[in-house]
């Protein structure tokens, strides 16, 4: 069974070097009544929130570590979110060839342990739309950019919604779920080929270049010159800067993620908290897992919305185990368009 691991930890920017492929011999026969399952991984995701656990945990690091979830160590299986088919089971309620969902690992094969009722996969129908859909859009990127723009955005029809990494996992389904709401929707990206997908494709109603701006409020204020109501962060750092500049009164951020501090401190720059006391605006801060219990809510109208065309999945794959090193690489040099997944088997 190959699986990709680090080789130490990762205090920086990723490089392809700070990882290997290893092997380990899995024995593809489990106990009956253990409830465990052995999946065979075909889709696995890649996400930047990973970065945060592959940092150093040691005491003298805490401080510049912020994690959400357990550390990854050098030389150990990573993992992650995905899709694969049952080849084993030792759980009644998955039979040999089920398609599921749920936290497998960057490697062939994952042995997933089950409690005594949930081993944490679902079985998923794919007989209408791709199974690769379940890792991106109909996965917990989705049920992130619905639980963040509904719930901690709070919209109202007719408002004014930025978001930041636009044409990413995240950001282009609150994209879409803002427009399809009612909202004026304006996004930015770091390559004009993405700002076209965001206008031409996802229909926002503008994009821009924030790499081609040299000064990000002002153009904020050219884009909404009647300010921002709602301002959903995938980045942090100076664009988060300049969003609370330009925010209307009583605005609200719903802070998704700090990309843009993962990989370099200096980067942790502050916002203007007077503009924040002045606007009274509300930053929240929120966590997919939130909203494990609107899941099921959220598939069937992302699902169908899916089905109707009313929105797209903007999906970014790459082939092969070996590729997965690169492909997470790339999170942090802006490659993706749209959610990064490494395929790794056939259906
Ligand atoms: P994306 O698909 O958006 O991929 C990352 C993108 O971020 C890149 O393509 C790049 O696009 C942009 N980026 C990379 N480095 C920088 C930088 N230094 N400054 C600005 N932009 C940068 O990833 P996801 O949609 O999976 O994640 C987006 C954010 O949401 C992340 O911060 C992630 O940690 C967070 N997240 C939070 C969750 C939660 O539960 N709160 C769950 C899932 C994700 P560009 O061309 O625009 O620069």
């Amino acid at each position: 069974n190959r699986y990709v691991a680090i080789k130490h930890h990762i205090n920086g920017s990723p490089k392809e070097s700070d990882f290997e492929l290893k092997s380990v011999s899995l024995s593809l026969s489990i106990e009956a009544g253990s409830n465990d399952v052995i999946v065979k991984n075909i889709y696995v995701s890649i996400d930047p929130y990973q970065i945060n656990r592959m940092k150093d945990h040691s005491p003298s690091q805490t401080e510049k570590v912020a994690v959400s979830a357990l550390g990854i160590l050098p030389g150990k299986a990573i993992d992650a979110y995905g899709v694969g088919r049952i080849v084993e089971s030792g759980n009644p309620e998955f039979e040999k060839g089920d398609l599921v969902v749920g936290f497998i690992g960057w490697e062939e094969y994952s042995l997933v342990r089950g409690g005594a009722t949930d081993c944490a996969l679902r079985k998923i129908d794919t007989s209408e739309l791709p199974l690769s859909n379940h890792v991106g859009i109909l996965g917990l990127g989705g049920l992130t950019a619905y639980g963040g723009f509904f719930d901690v955005c709070k919209p109202k029809k007719g408002e004014t919604l930025f978001v930041s990494a636009a044409s990413g996992s995240v950001g282009s389904i609150v994209g879409q779920l803002a427009k399809l709401f009612g909202c004026y929707v304006v996004g930015c990206a770091g390559t004009k080929e993405k700002v076209d997908v965001l206008k031409d494709k996802l229909g926002f109603d503008a994009a821009f270049n924030y790499k081609e701006e040299p000064d990000l409020k002002s153009a904020l204020k050219r884009y909404f010159p009647d300010g921002i109501d709602m301002y959903f962060d995938n980045v942090g750092g100076e664009m988060l800067a300049a969003a609370v500049d330009n925010m209307n009164f009583f605005g609200r951020i719903a802070v998704c993620g700090v990309i843009s501090e993962y990989t370099d401190a200096e980067k942790r720059r502050g916002p203007s908290m007077i503009n924040v006391v002045y606007k009274r605006l509300t930053i929240q801060g929120f966590l997919s897992v939130e909203y494990m219990h609107q899941f099921a809510d959220y598939i069937s109208i992302a699902s169908d919305y899916l089905r109707n065309g009313k929105i797209h999945a903007l999906e970014d794959i790459s082939h092969g185990i070996e590729s997965i090193p690169s492909a997470f690489v790339g999170l942090f040099n802006g490659d993706n368009i749209g959610k990064k997944m490494v395929q790794i088997a056939d259906m």
